[in-house]
């Protein structure tokens, strides 16, 4: 089985890491000058060139058998061409429906799946109006731009939406979307998501709902199974992603990130693909994210979900790992083979314990002893 990623960074790196036990061969497309260290030894590279015709593209990534993304935001020229040749999943279209924040809550309320309230925002009247509707604080996001917190800003007051609206961008987006969206500031007592496979034929399956943490809008930490998450709200999250697969017809892996408030669920934002908060299943699931989404891009039977043990993921955020005195015990390292940059995702470390309190002590410490803080 030939695969061709989109993208050369982690998450093309791990998806390799996890298919090439099973008799996968691995190619990358990368994209605009991107890092390809990740990646490296993997399989051949090849960069996009958007004179390849649909078949030079195809055959200079080796006559894949099946294409995926590692990310949303991407050329969907590229899958458009391949889709002429070998399968392409996930589909380009539900790639599309992701790629823009005003799409994709669009696509939420189709699937009546409850998210976080919003208003679009394509003029400085229409952010007024989002001001009247929701109040202060908001959110404001441009719908196609940034990720991990990126292009997004904080309005608490007049004086804030004065200064946006002087340095705002107001052009519309693809197929005209509003550049912006507006949201109220969640006061949310914490963060989950929860992550899904959708094989060839149908059939889908959860991951335990994971709790995360971030830190400027980056994640940090995880804990799964998320503590003390009530069944219902189980419940709610899993039949709204089961909803958003079976709507796009999406095959493979993906998350949904959420807030809950006192008891209810609130979506953020989907991730077409494996998803950082899904780390941990690499070594505490019996089949990992990654392992279940080249299954199901392969048209393979999926893998057991399940927990194997309490899992916890520590991020490595422009931070190196001192091996010698910070690799302990029943920690793993997955190191993404980056250059340090600050704040640069770099790695992760995953614990595994027989109880959510052992797990939440022992993050607690690496976390001091890696951060100091
Ligand atoms: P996003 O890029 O939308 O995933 O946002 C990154 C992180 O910023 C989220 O995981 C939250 O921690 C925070 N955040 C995003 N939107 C909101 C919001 N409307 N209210 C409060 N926090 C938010």
């Amino acid at each position: 089985m030939r695969v061709a990623v989109l993208g050369c960074g982690q998450l093309a790196r791990m998806m390799a890491l996890a298919g090439i036990p099973m008799g996968m061969s691995f190619s990358f497309l990368s994209e605009n000058n991107e890092d390809t260290a990740p990646v490296a030894g993997l399989g051949p590279i090849t960069a996009m060139d958007e004179d390849l015709s649909s078949h030079e593209l195809y055959e200079a990534l080796g006559k894949p058998d099946v294409v995926t993304v590692e990310r949303e935001q991407c050329s969907l020229v590229p899958l458009q061409r391949l889709a002429e040749h070998c399968a392409v999943h996930p589909n380009p279209q539900a790639i599309y429906q992701c790629q823009n924040r005003e799409r994709e809550k669009q696509l939420l309320i189709h699937c009546q799946v409850p998210h976080t309230p919003f208003v679009s925002v394509a003029s400085a009247d229409e952010l007024q109006s989002a001001v009247e509707t929701l109040g202060f604080p908001l959110v404001i996001k441009h719908t196609e731009q940034g990720y991990d917190g990126k292009a997004q800003w904080r309005l608490y007051d007049q004086n804030d939406v004065q200064n946006f609206i002087a340095s705002a961008h107001f052009e519309r987006q693809s197929d005209n979307a509003s550049p912006y969206v507006a949201e109220p500031f969640m006061d949310f007592e914490r963060e989950v998501s929860f992550i899904g496979v959708r094989g060839v034929n149908g059939e889908v399956r959860f991951y335990p709902a994971t709790e995360n943490v971030h830190k400027n809008g980056v994640l940090l930490h995880s804990l799964a199974p998320a503590p003390h998450l009530s069944d219902e709200l189980i419940a709610t999250g899993q039949a709204g992603l089961k909803a958003i697969l079976e709507h796009l017809d999406y095959v493979g892996v993906m998350a949904m990130e959420c807030f809950v408030t006192s008891s209810q669920l609130w979506v953020n934002e989907l991730a077409p693909r494996v998803h950082n908060s899904g780390h941990w299943t690499m070594h505490c699931a019996v089949a990992s994210q990654f392992q279940n989404h080249m299954r199901a891009i392969a048209g393979w039977p999926l893998g057991n979900t399940q927990l194997t043990s309490v899992a916890a993921m520590l991020n490595l955020l422009g931070i190196e790992l001192d091996q010698d005195n910070q690799l302990e015990d029943d920690a793993t390292l997955d190191w993404y083979n980056k250059s340090v940059r600050p704040g640069r995702k770099l790695g992760h470390l995953v614990i595994n314990d027989q109880s959510t309190d052992g797990a939440i002590e022992r993050l607690n410490r690496l976390k001091q002893k890696i951060y100091r803080d």
